[in-house]
């Protein structure tokens, strides 16, 4: 009896690696038990029946800063992971600022993983931060299970995460050799000439982050790679002037990775309107060429994946009322929209469902070393599902926003895909509108995490 199924799932659409076909995803306690035409489904097996709504593997989002301890008026984990939930996220990881502790010691990790108790709604992996004066705190934090870390090249938006020098990224290279863990950077190498005050344009603001920043930090990085061979990834890549250099890397098989977010993917710099800082982030959303060359890199694989890069404040914080956007937090809010936002640019690009879940699922998965179970619609897999409606739209309101601080560029953008149901390991958590059952949301360690 022990392959009887608890549920059955079904849909005409369900997307597995296979392709998108009419199937019943069987479930048993948290795995998928298998997937198998809708009218093999055994009689006395209950059925959840999605009918034509899109079945996906949850998504998996490995870029989210939520700011819990210590900046949770920001965002917390309760009000994070719910809006993952919402918005089709069964995995996310936590990027180890802008919370205080920043996670640069394993004390600050134990910090952070007491403060998500029972806070979960879906699971949730961690990197650690990587300082200049952290290097001796690396070993100890690979050892007690974060996926990564993060580093900066340029200033990241708070004193207490200083930037590292090419010396630091150096040292902690030959420390990661030792593990099979990434490094994440923002990579923009700053140039000081281009500082610039009373910011009102959005045309000014984006002088003043050049794409020759990025593009100078991403070369030292394939260096870097070249000689250390330890998986180097590139967060948010914004200048598609850098695609060549990464491409060429990557074909010489260097293990380097990119990602982009939805706001490159989707805003385009010539609409954005003068000091409406909603739009401040680094680096910045750059023009409509520049958008339609990330496209063609995520479509041809030198784009790996699609994060949210969640980065809320309180909305005092974005300056509106000023407009400066030298003075304003940079950082979009968009996590629960990420779905909806990339599917509404895959229609008019004619684009599948089998290329979205690997950009959004799949491939990130592989990215932490969770793609044994995580990431696709197979026997064996954890059953984290999204079921959404692809044809239907909706426009961005306040009042529909999950997550803490309701301030997003995207207010008033028409959006195709509504997430109706959304499984975290056989569980429903969300349903058309209503959060259920939760919080069931586990933290995922490294497989080198030392057992309690
Ligand atoms: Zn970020």
């Amino acid at each position: 009896m022990t392959n009887t199924p608890d549920r059955a799932i079904t849909s005409q659409r369900v997307v597995t690696p296979e392709g998108v076909r009419a199937a019943a995803v069987l479930i048993k306690g948290e795995k998928i038990l298998n997937v198998i035409p809708i009218e093999n489904t055994p009689e006395t097996c209950p059925i959840d029946d999605m009918e034509n709504n899109v079945i996906m593997p949850g998504l998996v989002d490995i870029h989210v800063h939520i700011n819990e301890p210590g900046r949770t008026d920001w965002e917390g984990y309760e009000t994070a992971t719910r809006a993952a939930g919402s918005g089709g996220i069964t995995t996310l990881v936590d990027m180890p600022l802008n919370c205080i502790p920043v996670t640069t010691t394993v004390k600050a990790f134990e910090i952070k993983l007491e403060s998500t108790y029972n806070k979960l709604w879906v699971d949730c992996g961690y990197y650690g931060g990587l300082i200049p004066e952290n290097l001796d705190d690396m070993k100890p934090l690979v050892k007690s299970g974060v996926l990564g870390f993060k580093a900066f090249m340029s200033h990241s938006g708070i004193d207490e995460f200083p930037k590292v020098s090419e010396t630091d990224l150096r040292s902690a290279l030959s420390i990661l050799a030792n593990y099979d863990l990434p490094l994440l950077v923002h990579a923009e190498l700053e140039d000081h000439s281009n500082h610039g005050k009373d910011l009102h344009t959005y045309e000014s603001y984006l002088a003043t982050r050049p794409k020759s920043w990025e593009n100078n930090a991403i070369k030292l990085l394939i260096e870097l790679c070249k000689e250390y061979q330890t998986p180097i990834h590139i967060v948010h890549l914004s200048s598609s002037e850098a695609l060549d250099d990464i491409t060429q890397a990557q074909k010489e098989g260097l293990p380097i990775s990119a990602e982009t977010c939805p706001h490159y993917l989707h805003f385009i710099s010539e609409k954005i309107t003068d000091g409406d800082t909603r739009f401040k982030c680094a680096p910045p959303i750059r023009d409509n060429e520049n958008k339609k060359q990330l496209w063609e890199g995520l479509i041809s694989g030198t784009i790996d994946f699609i994060t949210s890069d969640h980065s809320p404040c309180l909305p005092e914080l974005k300056k509106l009322s000023e407009g400066k956007f030298d003075l304003a937090w940079g950082g979009i809010s968009s996590l629960q929209l990420s779905l909806p936002v990339i599917w509404t640019e895959c229609i008019d690009q004619g684009l599948s469902f089998g290329q979205l879940a690997n950009w959004m699922s799949n491939n990130p998965a592989k990215f932490v070393g969770i793609d044994h179970c995580k990431g696709q619609i197979s026997a064996g897999y954890d059953a984290d599902l999204v079921c959404w409606n692809p044809e239907e739209s909706f426009v961005v309101e306040p009042t529909m926003i999950n997550f803490k601080n309701k301030i997003t560029p995207y207010e008033g953008e028409k959006l195709f895909g509504i997430v109706k149901r959304t499984y975290l390991r056989g569980n429903k958590i969300f349903d058309r509108g209503q959060f259920v059952n939760g919080p069931l949301g586990r933290s995922i360690l490294n497989s080198d995490a030392e057992k309690n």
